[in-house]
């Protein structure tokens, strides 16, 4: 063998090692070093802020979500839009309500997400939206939230903001957003996310369809219904929905919804009426 051919191999040896490192390695080594990052006192301050149930969670709970969060911030990017600057109360706050739907639960940790990009208000798109009663209308749209199967979240912060000082009147658009994600991980945004247990699916199907149903009904009636009217629109807003009033208002929705808060609580495996009063009558 000659010399060139001898160089040649060891480029080519060189490429394989660093692909090695670069994929199995580095990804590692650097999930180890968060994990072992004490969680930062000003982010704690800001998490106790802006999630406030995270005060009355249990202590392994608490120890988790923070661990989470780390990850998240480390993990994906955030692009600020339209002058919206990023700091890290921004981070930490849609980390932490995004976290939360990961909470003791065997999870990819939105892996096919690298993006959340942030609005300082409404944002503009230009596509087809679909109603609570079905109707599509084209053109341009103002939205505060956005979920896209390509890696990307998009939210309004005066809209984040807005959840974060009102955490029990059901609507919550990170919570909303990233329920979206979840659900896309079965490669179908449909209202039905990955399961554990594939025999599941026969009641997940039955208990949404026929609240789905009760759902449409009632916002076609214009009735006033503890779960958002605009869950009616289709099956993946009505999951994203009931996510949000399942964490925001789960007493109501366990007292009203039986069957869907069970169904819902067997998923996120949490039960969040441990952290939250019930209200008045
Ligand atoms: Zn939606």
């Amino acid at each position: 063998m000659d010399l060139k051919s001898i160089l040649i191999l060891l480029f080519l040896w060189l490429i394989v090692v660093a692909a090695v490192l670069l994929v199995f390695v580095y990804p590692r080594y650097r999930r180890k070093k968060v994990d072992t990052t004490p969680f930062p006192a000003p982010w704690l301050q800001t998490l106790r802020r802006s999630l406030p149930i995270y005060k009355t969670m249990w202590p392994d709970q608490q120890r988790e979500l923070r661990q989470l969060i780390k990850r998240f911030v480390d993990s994906k990017e955030f692009v600020g839009c339209a002058g919206q600057e990023i700091n890290d109360e921004i981070r930490v706050t849609i980390a932490a309500h995004a976290c939360l739907l990961l909470l003791n639960r065997p999870s990819h940790e939105y892996q096919d997400l690298r993006s959340v990009l942030v609005y300082p208000s409404t944002f503009k798109v230009q596509h087809d939206q679909h109603d609570e009663i079905g109707l599509v209308t084209a053109g341009e749209h103002f939205l505060i939230g956005e979920s896209w199967s390509n890696g990307k979240v998009i939210l309004a912060w005066d809209s984040v903001q807005q959840s974060v000082q009102n955490f029990a009147d059901g609507h919550n658009v990170v919570l909303h957003e990233f329920a979206h994600q979840l659900d896309h991980e079965t490669g179908n945004t449909n209202g039905a996310p990955l399961l554990y247990n594939k025999g599941a699916y026969g009641d997940w199907s039955r208990i949404f369809s026929e609240e789905f149903r009760h759902l449409q009904h009632a916002s076609a009636a214009h009735q006033q219904t503890l779960i958002d009217a605009y869950g009616a629109s289709n099956p993946a807003e009505f999951f994203a929905v009931v996510t949000e009033t399942f964490y925001e208002r789960p007493h109501e929705l366990a007292t009203r919804h039986g069957e869907l808060f069970e169904e819902l609580q067997a998923y996120y495996r949490v039960d969040p009426r441990e952290w939250q009063r019930a209200p008045k009558p």
